[in-house]
């Protein structure tokens, strides 16, 4: 069997620093905002390249905090609109609405599936506060040209980089581009903790300490609530062990980047769609960190089969966009016709660190004899 992730294969490698790390932070007798998340939050934010990195419970909350921030600042404030890309993972979403702002949906590029610059420019009415782009699949969004619109209309810009851990544009990394960034720390992320973990980096000082205050009941200084804020904390024992991965994490991303080559150079021939044309290569090839390996076929459920079939196992990213989703009902009669698109044909190639020369082989040669049938 080939699994879509072996996340026990993967940790595995840790498993004696994790048990250390599990022992340390038992013994210490200290298990919520203790020394081991101020290191990791000092070492996450020196990987990123930014000032500051605040820990929280999850990558959902990244988002919705920064947003929650930026409204206790003054700089944004109930109704006003957020550009989004429709095809993103509905968290993206979700921390527009939970604050009661207005996602803009655009299309994405249906190349490189991340926001298009082009319909982002056209999206742009007077409420237009802020970009929220998202680095789907471990590919950056085209972050010079964003900020360069985000500089002319004075936008805010909050990265996603759930899926972007250490990918970059120009050597400078996911999390250092925006006004601040989300990432998640969700098992089967690139930086994967072993329950729920998020964060949030910035270089904007007021905001950090707003995020943190309001992520720890609104409070700087305990018993006194300046916010009324929310219990979302980073908690030691996860901080401890994202600190072991995130020392290997470049190590995890070239050993995905292998994986992908190997994909790339066995399925030139196929008549899949790969990622990674030379439109996007233009941009930046070393900057992608393979969170996942997505093609395009036409017929995908049938692919998708035949790959069951025969012991591999795949995924897709996703099935059904947001403005389907019964959470959004408001926007089930709309249309987003390359959404919809990528929706119906992508596919998610098993991809992990620690996969096998033989098995990235394997896939492709069970790709190969579907295609020539
Ligand atoms: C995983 C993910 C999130 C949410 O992270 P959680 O830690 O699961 O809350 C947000 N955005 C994107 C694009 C993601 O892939």
């Amino acid at each position: 069997m080939i699994p879509f992730l072996d996340l026990k294969d993967l940790n595995a490698q840790y498993r004696d620093e994790l048990l250390a790390a599990c022992t340390k932070v038992i013994d210490s007798g200290w298990y919520i905002q203790g020394s081991e998340v101020q290191q990791f939050e000092q070492e996450f934010a020196a990987y990123c390249g930014t000032k500051y990195c605040i820990g929280v419970a999850n990558g959902l909350d990244a988002l919705i905090l920064t947003i929650r921030a930026w409204k206790e600042l003054g700089r944004l404030k109930e109704g006003d609109e957020i550009i989004v890309p429709a095809n993103t993972y509905i968290a993206s979403i979700l921390a527009i609405t939970e604050n009661g702002l207005i996602p803009v949906l655009v299309e994405p590029d249906s190349k490189s599936y991340n926001i298009s610059v082009k319909n982002i420019k056209s999206a742009i009415t007077t409420n237009t506060r802020a970009i929220l782009p998202v680095h789907l699949y471990g590919q950056m969004s085209d972050m010079p040209a964003i900020m360069e619109i985000a500089e002319r209309y004075n936008l805010l810009v909050l990265e996603d980089s759930a899926q972007a851990h250490g990918a970059s544009i120009l050597g400078k990394k996911a999390g250092n581009w925006g006004h601040a960034s989300g990432f998640s720390f969700y098992p089967g992320k690139n930086l994967g903790a072993l329950g729920d973990a998020g964060a949030i980096t910035t270089n904007d000082e007021q905001l950090a300490s707003t995020i943190r205050a309001i992520a720890n009941y609104g409070s700087h200084k305990k018993y006194e609530n300046i916010y009324p804020g929310v219990n979302s904390r980073l908690d030691e024992l996860q901080a401890a062990f994202l600190r072991i991965k995130l020392r290997s994490l470049d190590e995890a991303i070239a050993q995905r980047r292998k994986v992908a080559d190997s994909y790339l150079a066995n399925l030139r021939k196929t008549s899949l769609v790969l990622p990674l044309d030379e439109h996007i290569s233009a941009l930046d090839y070393e900057g992608h960190v393979w969170h996942l390996f997505v093609i395009q076929c036409e017929n995908r459920d049938a692919l998708q089969s035949f790959l069951a079939s025969r012991d591999v196992h795949t995924l897709i990213h996703y099935p059904v966009p947001p403005h389907k989703q019964s959470a959004y009902k408001e926007w089930n009669d709309l249309s987003y016709p390359i959404t919809e698109l990528i929706h119906n044909h992508v596919l998610s190639l098993p991809i992990s660190p620690t996969m096998k020369t033989e098995d990235v082989l394997l896939v492709s040669q069970i790709i190969e004899m579907y295609d020539s049938i």
